[in-house]
């Protein structure tokens, strides 16, 4: 019975060795009171500290103006090297590997116009069916660049009649089949939408078996699950920093190319930001690329964003992310248990779309009403829970290890179960 799971919570919670986190982040308030706030995959919320990071950089340009970038604490012209170490713990790369630069999608197509390079009969590229709009529509508009037809040239990957998710056996296989027409391997490592944590090792050494490139999307993987992207051989990735990694609205994005591709001649759009560091002042003609994954930066970087993200990623490593996810796997596990509990107790037939295997999934249930699923997730909101609604049936929420408890989850049951009374 729920009630039998609020003794469980409260203690939980007493036990948790991560819980004073939860005080370092302002909670939105709504009607006057605190929400339950379960869109931390959406929108991270605003760590405490980030008001002093930005404010500090402000401070630095009112004193020093154009100084600030060579002769201050943290000089703006090589900010972005601080952030390397918080990102190098998320992603498990090596600090030429990893840099926090644009956005996402431009990320995402900066690194495909290096990783895509069709020849002869390999011009296509596999990604999920129903795929991150921003990714679709940058592989498509990557197509048209090279004057490929897009419906021939990409191969889509569908879960199997009556499935919700991908099986890493059928992706293996599909690689194995199109593996003279694939150019690249495009794939989230979170799905957004089903929340599916893919087997990113796996998945990437089987492409490379075949000589193909591998990408990842980790804007739901990143500050979410612990990854070893050095390790697991992965050619590029790309994420964003205002999910999991509470940097703000359209916060700084970052990107990982591994370092075999360091020193090759990869052809790369090109800006004064990705030339050789130490001799980039002097304004020369010819670009000289830095030898890491900073020669894919174009513009000298948005130090406003930048320090939000450092604000957020010290907490990170203060925290430990592979302790994060041992306590986002409780707090996941517990969520799944409520909803089992609610469907239980009042037959609500509540489906979790995410698999249920903890191993192939990081914080958030994707659950599909199968009736008034929109009316549910008003009734909610009218409630103070901030969830998330996804066309066309699918209420997602994502408990955060840094600032979700199990009481929270607790209460969540209890809303929920009297929304889905009240409607009936
Ligand atoms: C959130 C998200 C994006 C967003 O891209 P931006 O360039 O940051 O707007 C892209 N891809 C995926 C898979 C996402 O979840």
């Amino acid at each position: 019975m729920l009630n039998d799971l609020k003794s469980f919570a409260y203690t939980a919670d007493e036990e948790d060795t991560l819980k004073k986190f939860r005080n370092y982040f302002h909670f939105p308030q709504l009607n006057g009171k605190p929400v339950l706030y379960f869109t931390g995959n959406s929108l991270g919320l605003q760590p405490v500290q980030t008001n002093s990071y930005v404010k500090k950089e402000l401070e630095k340009w009112a004193e020093y103006g154009v100084e600030g970038h060579f002769k201050t604490d943290k000089p703006w012209f090589d900010y972005h090297k601080h952030l390397k170490n918080g990102l190098c713990h998320l992603t498990g790369a090596l600090p030429d590997e990893v840099t926090a630069m644009n956005a996402l999608s431009v990320n995402l197509q900066l690194l495909l116009v290096s990783f895509y390079r069709p020849k002869g009969r390999k011009t296509k590229i596999m990604m999920e069916a129903g795929a991150f709009p921003s990714d679709q529509y940058a592989i498509e508009s990557q197509l048209k660049w090279h004057n490929l037809e897009v419906e021939k040239n990409i191969i889509e990957l569908h879960p199997r009649q009556g499935e919700k998710t991908l099986r890493t056996e059928d992706i293996i296989a599909k690689i194995h089949e199109h593996r003279n027409e694939l150019a690249l391997i495009m794939l989230g490592g979170v799905n957004y939408y089903t929340g599916q944590y893919f087997d990113i090792g796996t998945i990437t050494q089987k492409a490379q078996s075949v000589g193909v490139c591998c990408g990842w999307d980790l804007a739901h993987a990143i500050g979410n699950v612990p990854l070893k992207l050095h390790e697991w051989d992965v050619d590029f990735a790309v994420w964003c920093s205002y999910k999991y990694l509470n940097s703000g609205p359209g916060g700084v994005g970052g990107a990982f190319v591994h370092q075999k591709h360091h020193q090759s001649d990869l052809i790369r759009l090109a800006g004064w930001w990705g030339y050789d560091e130490k001799t980039r002042f002097q304004m020369k003609k010819g670009f000289l690329p830095e030898k890491s994954v900073d020669a894919w930066q174009l513009s000298n970087a948005p130090i406003l964003p930048l320090a939000a993200h450092l604000a957020s990623l010290q907490m990170f490593l203060e925290a430990d992310i592979y302790k994060l996810r041992e306590k986002s796997e409780k707090l996941t596990n517990f969520l799944a248990q409520v909803i089992h509990e609610v469907n239980q107790e009042i037959n609500a037939e509540i489906e979790i779309i995410t698999p249920q295997n903890t191993a192939e999934r990081g914080c958030q249930l994707s659950l599909v009403f199968k009736k008034n699923g929109k009316k549910v997730f008003e009734g909610l909101q009218n409630q103070n829970i901030i969830a998330d609604w996804r066309e066309p049936d699918v209420i997602r929420l994502a408990p955060v290890p840094l600032y979700n408890s199990f009481v929270d989850i607790m209460k969540f049951g209890e809303i929920l179960k009297q929304v889905i009374i009240n409607l009936n």
